[in-house]
């Protein structure tokens, strides 16, 4: 395995980069770590076709290098169903995945749990269909188990505006009638059982991990809120977008240069904690 070279960062901001050099100090030094991430808007770029976002160059195989040292739990947290997700990811095997907002989870084992839907979710979601249907708007629409997404990506920004007006008038009165949440996010909105969101899961993951272990989540977009909050006071939480925006966040960065520098620096901090339990004193750094 090549390393990653050492770039020079004129980018991060004067506070964001001493954060996030002692948060790599501490993955350096602990025998575990937990990185989670966000897939559209964090690792791969936008675009129109859904089906086409694959990960910036570099980042599959960084991703890949870390997973093979095997000291970092890598998770992937994102709105899509996981069957989407894990092919457009091509890391193999397969890290872990969560889908639908943190309502689906496939396991290592490759096994894929859901969270359970009652009756008022499956009917609410049923009436938001045939809404849309009546509408003449299924061509834009993401049908997923326990979650409904309409697309407006690539639209205007008046005609997406004037989309969202239309569904939410129509969704609103659904959301509320079977108690269903609506969920807005970046080209969007989905209406989604409230059972489980982004926060859920990485309060889940969390549980499930020693608190020592240094954690950080990485996302883009509103639906991220809810994972920073769950994350803050446990571990680093990072706003990976073009533009800052209002957000719970602890520091922001702009994909891709500074999130590949984020990952090839999280790969070094693991491999100096390989390379010092060698007796190897590599402190290039
Ligand atoms: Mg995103």
């Amino acid at each position: 395995m090549t390393h990653p070279s050492d770039r020079i960062d004129t980018e991060l901001d004067s506070r964001a980069k001493p954060q996030l050099e002692s948060f790599l100090r501490l993955v350096a030094r602990a025998p575990r770590s937990l990185l989670m991430l966000d897939f559209d808007g964090t690792l791969a770029p936008f675009r129109k076709d859904r089906k086409k976002a694959v990960p910036y160059p570099g980042v599959v195989s960084t991703l890949q290098n870390i997973l093979g040292i095997g000291k970092t739990r890598v998770v992937i947290i994102s709105g899509r169903d996981v069957r989407e997700t894990v092919p457009l990811l091509s890391i193999k095997p397969h890290p872990e995945v969560w889908g639908l907002h943190g309502l689906q989870r496939l396991k290592a084992d490759g096994s894929i749990e859901l969270w359970e839907l009652d009756d008022s979710t499956v009917e609410g979601l049923a009436a938001a269909e045939d809404w849309l249907r009546s509408q003449n708007l299924l061509h834009a629409v993401e049908l997923k188990s326990g979650s409904i997404a309409v697309h407006w990506r690539g639209l205007a920004e008046s005609e997406a505006q004037a989309m969202r007006d239309r569904v939410m008038l129509g969704w609103t009165d659904i959301a509320q009638r079977f108690g269903l949440g609506l969920m807005d996010f970046d080209g969007g909105v989905e209406i989604r059982s409230p059972k489980a969101n982004k926060g859920t899961a990485v309060r889940t993951i969390l549980s499930e991990m020693d608190p020592e272990v240094p954690s950080a989540y990485l996302g883009d977009d509103n639906t991220d809120e809810d994972a920073f909050k769950a994350i803050n006071g446990r571990g680093l939480s990072i706003l990976a977008r073009p533009e800052w925006r209002p957000t719970a966040a602890q520091i922001w960065l702009r994909p891709p240069e500074e999130l590949l520098e984020l990952l090839a620096g999280w790969l070094r901090a693991c491999r100096e904690r390989d390379d010092s339990s060698a007796g190897l004193n590599l402190s290039e750094r």
